[in-house]
């Protein structure tokens, strides 16, 4: 990740704005990662040669930070997937987005005055840039018209067995382990919950519906593929919608059946919550925008993949979201 962001912000903003920079500055910052830092609040204590703390992105309980190098000069947090020098956790952090801004985001940190700045610009580096990171523009979306009227059809033949009180709902409701009315909540809207009849299968699907995606949910057990991307171009979280400007709170779950036994548990009751589910663990870079200045709970599974995705998840909504919780369970609280 950092990599790839570091490579970008000097690729793409031009070396004539960085060749202002003087590389003996840039060295001299870049070996001052330890004070950056203790200057965000991450205490680092020596492990050998590395320096250890606790990550400045994820719930990090057991300390999963490190620092390395000769000169103490890079940084990485294995859970997130995260690994740079400063300048890339500048803007990992949301504190730049590219790296110019992280040049001028590390020497404000550290009380540091580029030789370059004139009395305004260093007024102005005195508060960093905070905006978010810039996320690259999705492709424009195409989806044709076969594609949308699967997706109409299939939350169209929901509605209809869910008033014609067909038994399929109480099977479905029954195998997710939720009652009817979760059920017809979460229908409502333009994403929701929809049926499909594949070829050669006796019985409905239930589908998740979506913002231009259909995904199909095989109701045998022990049979694959458990899921099909019958429209896979899902544009945003399924249930998305009902995240309102103002919605408080958002549950961000790994899978629509959490989701649901979120909706089932009542934490949407109140209306200032919302559920919605991120299509397993792949959340793409492109939704996180769409949770700004949102309170998020990352409920993803307990295990190891699903913590070490809550991580990443966390890691692309900083900048963006007002809080990040990532939920470890309630035997914490216990
Ligand atoms: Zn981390």
């Amino acid at each position: 990740m950092n990599t790839q962001h570091t490579e970008k912000a000097r690729g793409g903003t031009g070396g004539k704005v960085i060749a202002r920079f003087d590389d003996s500055i840039i060295a001299g910052l870049r070996q001052r990662l330890p004070d950056y830092l203790a200057a965000r609040g991450v205490e680092l204590r020596r492990n050998g040669t590395r320096l250890v703390g606790r990550c400045p992105v994820h719930d990090d309980s057991n300390p999963s930070f490190a620092v390395y190098g000769a000169n103490h000069e890079n940084c990485g947090c294995y859970p997130c997937g995260f690994d740079g020098d400063v300048f890339a956790l500048s803007q990992w952090l949301g504190r730049s987005s590219n790296f110019p801004e992280a040049v001028q985001d590390v020497s404000t940190v550290l009380g540091y005055y580029l030789p370059e700045s004139t009395a305004g610009t260093a007024t102005r580096h005195a508060t960093p840039p905070q905006r978010p990171a810039k996320q690259p523009e999705p492709p424009p979306l195409v989806l044709s018209d076969a594609d949308r009227e699967k997706i109409r059809l299939a939350r169209l033949r929901f509605s209809d067995a869910f008033h014609a009180g067909d038994e399929i709902i109480d099977r479905i409701a029954a195998s997710l382990g939720l009652d009817r009315e979760t059920l017809r909540h979460a229908s409502w809207g333009e994403s929701g919950l929809g049926l499909a009849c594949p070829v050669n299968s006796r019985e409905p699907w239930l589908c998740y519906a979506y913002p231009n995606g259909l995904k199909w949910r095989n109701p045998h057990p022990r049979t694959t593929p458990r899921f099909l991307w019958i429209v896979p171009k899902a544009t945003a979280p399924w249930r998305m919608e009902w995240v309102k400007p103002g919605t408080a709170t958002v549950y961000l779950t790994e899978g629509e059946s959490d989701c649901l036994a979120l909706i089932a548990a009542g934490l949407e009751a109140d209306g200032t919550a919302a559920c919605v589910a991120s299509p397993g663990t792949s959340f793409l870079p492109s939704w996180a925008p769409l949770f700004a200045g949102k309170r998020i709970v990352i409920c993803f599974d307990l295990d190891t993949a699903g913590q070490a995705a809550a991580a990443k998840v966390a890691g692309m909504l900083q900048g963006h979201a007002s809080e990040i919780l990532i939920w470890k369970g309630t035997s914490s609280h216990a």
